[in-house]
């Protein structure tokens, strides 16, 4: 193998995982730079919680203070009947986690935590409008070529690219994911729209029945943006992109009988997207030759869980720890180092969000939330 001076790591993609990924092999003093296909960051409709598990990666990244200040810090995940509105599970929270766990448990908008993502990147590293077309691994390097026609090389490159990934497709072939038969709606709600009911707006809470659900939660420190997120069986949609419009009467009409809370959402509803839910099966290997895969690329699954982002966020770290063990011209040491010291957890974590179970009834979360990647000692010899 050829020993390099200032070897240097292409990511594709600066989802969620990218960016972590970006800024944790900077901050340990690797030569990184990301390619982003889309021209500029948007702000999309969504929430996204965060557990102490991955505040605990905030925490090393140097976000974890602007990020908590940013966010909802329920006191509890509360599981309730859609219809009854009995409660099934009131998971602790709030102070709770901290002690317990080590670090706060928060929701917030996708798109304020995504910037602050990005802000952590160093200057001139991300370049957006990079979308990849082709890349060729010839043994000593990576060659990308991008659409716009620029190329670009790199020692060893991260496929950060969500679930339709392109890296995926060149260590595996190419495979559309599957549709899982379910659609997310997803819909924020100002809390001035809500302060004419006068009902108990909780700050985390899931209404469950048998075959749906919508989970619903502030965005915002200031409790002046409420959202919800469903997930509601559906025939196949025939589209291209991610998202389509869907409607008040259709979420009506979804969610007919539900408890009055859920109802008054609804009403309140001015736009309201609807997501198809897609998944892949574990995948026989997460990297080949001088490429490696992470987060949505490797292991997507149903949100249920809201662990999705965690696990790439959580993958980020772990490949960086395994290249900071070995160095980078050790790359394939790391490599399976990094996949043997992921695979179970992520693949335990795929499992159960696709089985939409978790905190549906009265359980311990401290194997998700206590987990501290840090504090873990690396292993090799775990594959399967
Ligand atoms: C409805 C819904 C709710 C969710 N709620 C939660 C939650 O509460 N908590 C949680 O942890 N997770 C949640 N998730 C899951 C989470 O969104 C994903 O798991 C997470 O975004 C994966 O991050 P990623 O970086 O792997 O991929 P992505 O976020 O998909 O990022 C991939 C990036 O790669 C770029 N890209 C793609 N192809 C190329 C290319 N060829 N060249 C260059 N760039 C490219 C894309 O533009 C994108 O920026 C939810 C998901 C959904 C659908």
């Amino acid at each position: 193998m050829t020993t390099k001076a200032n070897p240097c790591i292409a990511i594709i993609g600066a989802g969620l995982g990218g960016a972590a990924a970006a800024t944790l092999l900077q901050q340990a003093g690797f030569t990184v730079n990301v390619y982003e296909q889309t021209t500029e960051l948007s702000r999309i409709g969504a929430g996204i919680h965060i557990g102490p598990n991955v505040m605990k990666i905030f925490r090393q990244m140097g976000i974890e203070d602007r990020v908590s200040l940013m966010a909802s810090h329920p006191d509890y995940w509360f599981s309730r009947d859609g219809e009854t509105g009995e409660y099934m599970a009131r998971i602790e929270l709030g102070k709770y986690a901290l002690k317990e766990y080590g670090a706060s448990y928060i929701t917030i908008h996708r798109g304020d935590l995504h910037a602050l993502q990005i802000d952590a990147i160093a200057k001139d590293t991300l370049h957006f409008g990079k979308r990849l077309e082709a890349l060729d691994d010839s043994g000593d390097e990576v060659l990308l070529t991008f659409t716009d026609g620029t190329k670009a090389t790199a020692d060893i490159v991260i496929g950060a690219d969500g679930i339709n990934s392109k890296i995926r497709d060149v260590l595996l072939g190419a495979e559309q994911p599957t549709y899982s038969g379910w659609v997310a709606h997803r819909a924020l709600i100002s809390g001035e729209q809500l302060s004419k009911y006068k009902l108990e707006f909780e700050d985390c809470v899931k209404w469950w029945t048998e075959d749906r659900h919508m989970m619903v939660y502030y965005t915002t420190g200031k409790k002046n943006e409420y959202y919800y997120v469903t997930g509601v069986p559906h025939p196949e949609l025939d589209f291209e992109g991610s998202f389509v419009d869907s409607s008040r009467e259709e979420m009506f009409e979804a969610f007919q009988g539900y408890h009055p809370t859920v109802q008054a959402l609804i009403e309140s509803t001015e736009t309201v997207t609807k997501w198809p839910l897609k998944n892949r099966n574990p995948l026989p290997l997460w990297s080949r030759g001088r490429l490696v895969l992470l987060g949505d690329a490797c292991h997507p699954m149903k949100p249920h869980m809201a662990q999705g982002a965690g696990m790439a966020i959580e993958d980020a770290a772990m490949l960086t720890r395994c290249l900071q063990a070995t160095g980078i011209n050790e790359y394939k040491t790391a490599f399976e180092l990094y996949e043997d010291n992921r695979k179970e957890r992520a693949t335990r974590v795929q499992t159960v969000s696709n089985n939409n179970t978790f905190l549906k009834t009265q359980e311990d979360p401290s194997w998700v939330y206590g987990y501290d990647l840090y504090q873990q000692e690396l292993k090799m010899g775990n594959r399967s």
